[in-house]
């Protein structure tokens, strides 16, 4: 499929009224790092970083992480890397952690909740992070924040961590961008300073979407029941892109759906100007933006939705199947 859409690979995702999409790739290993070149991803938008903490039977080391990170960094040669902080606990278990015995382990103690109750191991994360960046610039975001306050302490965190640094004569970036993952819906209804306070937003459509339908995104059986396009998944995602304007805070989308080519020119119409998805979407959803007219295709959702459509996932699937 990559080479099907070699040609677009250094064309923007440009539709054909001048409105520009970015997109990026999501990776979480140095092996993905080749295909930033390969798919013509602008950039990766998520870097996962659980996997060097889940394969091993102990915390990796701060020395190794700033080396893996730093090794990302140089390949990603200049292009933006969102690094997102540890999203571990509850389900993925890790040998040296104690197993919670949680009922619900997807709304329980995970992520940032970990990192701010037990700061050690997201310390020594942020420590290697700036290390690797070396005085590059560098964007960080966290997970699952469903209070500003958890940001806040988060980012504050970050701030000591960089402050102790510069002290013990490290090079520390100057131009340091730090970002929430918008994965709960209480962050929809956060006050404005929080959307003013964050340097860049991204949807972690995966875990948003699962909480605001109450459908865990790993139970098949009810997770099929709720169409990502339902009007009023559009309408709360819709409440977001407005608040991030309003902020002028950039806001990107990084959910699996991203990478889908009828939610992707959904969430694109609905004006957001980011996506970060699987490299092998890149290709496909370009093709599709470059032939679309994002303007014309708001219009047909919101007549959909005007005549009252639950979901606009046939429009949007009619409109692009005459592209
Ligand atoms: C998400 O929730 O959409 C997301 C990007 O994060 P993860 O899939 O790692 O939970
Ligand atoms: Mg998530």
């Amino acid at each position: 499929a990559q080479k099907r859409y070699a040609d677009l690979r250094d064309l923007p995702a440009t539709d054909i009224s001048g409105q520009t999409v970015s997109l990026l790739m999501n990776a979480g290993l140095m092996a993905d790092l080749p295909s930033l070149k390969g798919s013509g991803a602008e950039g990766v938008g998520l870097f996962r970083t659980e996997l060097q903490f889940l394969t091993r039977t102990r915390v990796p080391r701060r020395g190794e992480l700033a080396q893996l990170y730093a090794r990302v960094m140089d390949a990603a040669d200049g292009k933006r890397v969102y690094f997102r902080t540890l999203d571990i606990g509850s389900d993925k278990v890790v040998p040296y952690m104690k197993p919670q015995d949680e009922p619900n382990p997807a709304m329980g103690w995970r992520a940032l909740r970990v990192g701010l109750d037990k700061p050690g191991v997201l310390r020594m994360q942020l420590q290697a992070l700036l290390r690797a960046g070396n005085g590059r610039p560098m964007s960080i975001m966290f997970p699952f924040i469903a209070l500003p306050e958890e940001f806040y302490a988060a980012r504050d965190m970050l701030f000591r961590v960089r402050d102790r640094e510069a002290e013990m004569g490290r090079v520390v970036p100057e131009e340091l961008s730090i970002g929430a993952m918008l994965e709960t819906p209480s962050l929809g209804f956060a006050p404005d300073s929080f959307y003013n306070a964050c340097d860049f937003i991204s949807i972690g459509g995966n875990d948003l979407k699962q909480f605001f339908f109450a459908a865990d995104r790993e139970n098949e059986r009810v997770r099929k029941r709720y169409d990502t396009l339902d009007t009023s998944f559009l309408t709360f995602l819709e409440r977001i892109i407005a608040r991030c304007a309003v902020a002028n805070t950039p806001l990107s989308f990084c959910g699996e759906d991203a990478g889908r080519p009828i939610e992707a020119l959904t969430f694109a119409a609905l004006g957001i100007r980011a996506l970060s998805m699987r490299p092998a979407s890149i290709g496909p959803v370009k093709h599709l933006i470059r032939r679309s007219d994002l303007g014309e295709l708001r219009q047909i959702i919101q007549r959909a939705r005007n005549e009252g459509h639950t979901s606009v996932r046939p429009v949007v699937t009619s409109y692009l199947a005459h592209l």
